[in-house]
């Protein structure tokens, strides 16, 4: 995707950030600290599969005068394919939720042991206690694998691990199974939560496999998608813009901020909200 930085402004809203938690650079204080320098007036935490930042970025919330609202990216599968839906606004101790996070991890835990047995085979050993380590309490994401393949080496950067080894198809690639987006969807109703599809153009799928993806996420109880996430072209705005028109769905804004690296996205950026879409947070409560 083009990034257009002149389109691009320091919003006051950012429901799409991550933490220390998963595979942020910041522990979820100093997220909240940051996000408060920038401006930010409401901020949501969406580390990957986990809620285990949002005591810690609650308490720095309050100290700092900013509103949080709760929140979590969750993986889920569609059709072969691996989505992420984020969770905003839900009851933290909602029992649906609770056991899907267990389910979630496990599934992780399952697969860092996939791609550590590809690792050993090319050499690198010992992946999984130096990412079980790395992560500590945190999610363990294939971004703790490509910050070991750059550790020992084998590549210069996280992009050219991500390119070489851990993206789909790639050597060290493990599939998931991960529960199917209508169960994701649930868990999120039933801890009273907002349900959003995240960054819908960055799953590769042509139009029609896209129409049908936000035709099935609306079925199943969706309610919003996001308008700009991270780092979005003004065209990427509009495609979404037209998206949430015409299955009636809300939008949403995050920056899907994970540290201040250079080509990524930086904390509380977007574009314009475009004023024909409902804004998502217009129903928090
Ligand atoms: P996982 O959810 O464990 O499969 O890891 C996916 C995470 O890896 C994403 O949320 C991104 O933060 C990161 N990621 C995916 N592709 C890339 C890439 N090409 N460069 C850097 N980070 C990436
Ligand atoms: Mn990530
Ligand atoms: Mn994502
Ligand atoms: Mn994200």
């Amino acid at each position: 995707m083009d990034y257009s930085e002149g389109s691009l402004l320091q919003a006051r809203i950012d429901l799409h950030t991550h933490s220390t938690a998963s595979d942020g650079r910041l522990s979820p204080a100093q997220l909240v600290d940051k996000a408060t320098k920038c401006g930010v007036k409401l901020l949501a935490l969406t580390d990957h599969d986990t809620i285990g930042g949002l005591n810690e970025a609650r308490k720095a919330a309050s100290a700092h005068g900013i509103q949080l609202v709760s929140g979590v990216e969750l993986s889920a599968g569609w059709h072969r394919h691996s989505i992420h839906i984020i969770g905003l606004d839900f009851d933290a101790e909602g029992q649906g939720l609770t056991s899907g996070l267990r389910q979630l991890r496990g599934l992780r835990t399952q697969r860092a042991i996939r791609i550590s047995e590809k690792l050993e085979g090319l050499g690198v050993t010992g992946a999984v206690s130096w990412t079980s380590e790395k992560a500590a309490s945190a999610q363990i994401t294939r971004a703790h694998f490509a910050c070991l393949l750059v550790k020992r080496k084998y590549c210069r950067t996280v992009q050219q691990a991500f390119r070489q080894y851990l993206a789909p198809g790639k050597l060290v690639y493990a599939d998931c199974d991960w529960p199917s987006m209508g169960e994701v969807l649930n868990w999120i109703k039933e801890s009273n939560g907002v349900a959003v599809l995240a960054h819908p153009l960055r799953y590769g799928m042509e139009d029609i496999r896209l129409t049908q993806l936000l035709h099935d996420f609306k079925a199943a109880g969706g309610d919003a998608v996001e308008i700009y996430s991270g780092v979005s072209s003004p065209k990427g705005a509009a495609l979404c813009t037209a998206y949430a028109q015409r299955f009636n769905l809300k939008g949403s804004i995050g920056s899907d901020y994970h540290g201040d690296t250079p080509g990524r996205s930086r904390l509380g950026v977007a574009g314009l909200f475009p004023p024909a879409i409902q804004p998502v947070w217009e129903s928090f409560r």
